[in-house]
């Protein structure tokens, strides 16, 4: 086994039993939290390693690196997620790549990925981003825009809106990332019951390198992990 393999292997035990310590902490079971790689810091053959240590989920925030690993990995079965902020003149080339596209942040965009879908007779599997900090240098939409966009939603039949993902906020540390978190965690627990029954809202995308820990213990049911993996490559 190479070095690289062996740091990664090494890294992602560690991330895995933090996660089974924080999950037992909280009653939950490791099995439903889904580690989400990010591969932004690393190059595609780095990616590809990960994957080949057991980790099928990668992401990627910006859509050019994404494009490119995409298609250095076309030969493996990596579930792609995309993360960061997507500009819809980007759509059509992201778009046919994505599993799971964690950051719905506008109507507009939404309304294009279900015109694309129409287009493609497909369908898209989404999540919409919350700005639960306040942080105006964030995306996502407010919390109080979000009744009015799953009516929206309901009138849409190619994309599916699997639940709802943040970003904490970048200062204030754990007690604030915990706050954001739970926030979440509570706006998706009442728009399930009050808002929109009809539509599952069972995924909550939250916690990175930093706060994947208190992530899971508010409820995370994937977390996104970028830098913890590749600490010493
Ligand atoms: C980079 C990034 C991550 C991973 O961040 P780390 O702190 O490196 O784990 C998670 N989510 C999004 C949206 C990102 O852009």
């Amino acid at each position: 086994m190479d070095a690289v393999q062996k740091q990664l292997q090494g890294n992602l035990a560690k991330i895995r039993e933090q996660v089974n310590v924080a999950a037992a902490k909280s009653g939950r079971s490791a099995s439903d939290i889904r580690l989400i790689g990010v591969t932004k810091y690393v190059s595609s053959d780095v990616a590809r390693q990960l994957f080949q240590a057991g980790v099928v989920d990668l992401a990627e925030s910006r859509p050019q690196a994404f494009w490119q690993k995409a298609e250095d990995l076309a030969d493996l079965a990596v579930q792609w997620h995309f993360v960061g902020h997507l500009q819809r003149n980007k759509l059509k080339r992201t778009l046919p790549h994505v599993h799971l596209l964690h950051s719905v942040d506008s109507l507009r965009l939404l309304e294009a990925v279900d015109g694309l879908g129409a287009e493609l007779s497909s369908s898209h599997s989404v999540l919409l981003e919350v700005n639960t900090s306040g942080d105006e240098a964030k995306h996502g939409f407010a919390a109080e825009q979000l009744p009015a966009v799953l009516d929206r939603v309901t009138e849409l039949s190619h994309v599916q809106v699997q639940g709802l993902m943040t970003m904490a906020a970048l200062e204030g540390g754990g007690d604030v990332a915990r706050r954001n978190f739970a926030a979440l965690r509570e706006l998706r627990d009442h728009l399930q019951a009050a808002v929109a029954p009809h539509i599952r809202l069972a995924e909550l995308s939250m916690g990175m390198s930093d706060d994947f820990p208190i992530a899971i213990e508010e409820g995370a049911t994937m977390i996104r992990v970028g830098s913890a993996l590749f600490e010493g490559l």
